[in-house]
């Protein structure tokens, strides 16, 4: 199962949860209005997936209906639109996104709730000679490779 994140779900929390995740673009894009400095430990984490223009209206469709369409950015549509696509749990503290989910029957959840296991440990690895780091560097000191993002299990 893939959680997809809005904005408020992700700068509401330190660790990312050992799910799949994905975020439409437009997530990535206001955490890098905010120079939010996360993006750099989460960038390999964070899938970027768009949705597709079906699912948009559909979700634009269903917030016209319930009154929400004016409290939801064009960001938050596309949250929603994704979990669609992906058949994945929208994961936010935005009501108004909840309220839509549950019309569309979209399964979501707040941040922070029972159930949501938050990573307690993930780390950088070499891509070179598999060593692991707790903080990202550069360049693997060892071997000098790049590194990558990982959850440590
Ligand atoms: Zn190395």
């Amino acid at each position: 199962m893939v959680l997809i994140l809005d904005s408020s779900a992700l700068f509401s929390m330190e660790d990312l949860p050992a799910e799949d995740i994905a975020v439409p673009p437009g997530v990535i894009d206001e955490l890098r209005r905010y120079n939010d400095r996360r993006l750099d430990r989460w960038g390999d984490l964070l899938r970027v997936s768009e949705c597709t223009k079906a699912s948009l209206d559909k979700v634009r469709g269903a917030a016209l209906g319930s009154g929400d369409a004016g409290r939801l950015s064009d960001v938050d549509v596309s949250v929603i639109a994704l979990a669609i696509d992906l058949d994945g749990i929208v994961l936010t503290d935005d009501f108004s996104i909840q309220n839509v989910c549950s019309i569309m029957h979209i399964e979501y959840r707040p941040v922070g709730m029972k159930g949501i296991k938050k990573v307690e440990k993930w780390n950088y690895r070499c891509n070179g000679c598999g060593k692991w780091y707790k903080e990202k560097q550069n360049d693997c000191p060892v071997c000098g490779s790049s590194m990558k993002a990982c959850r440590k299990r």
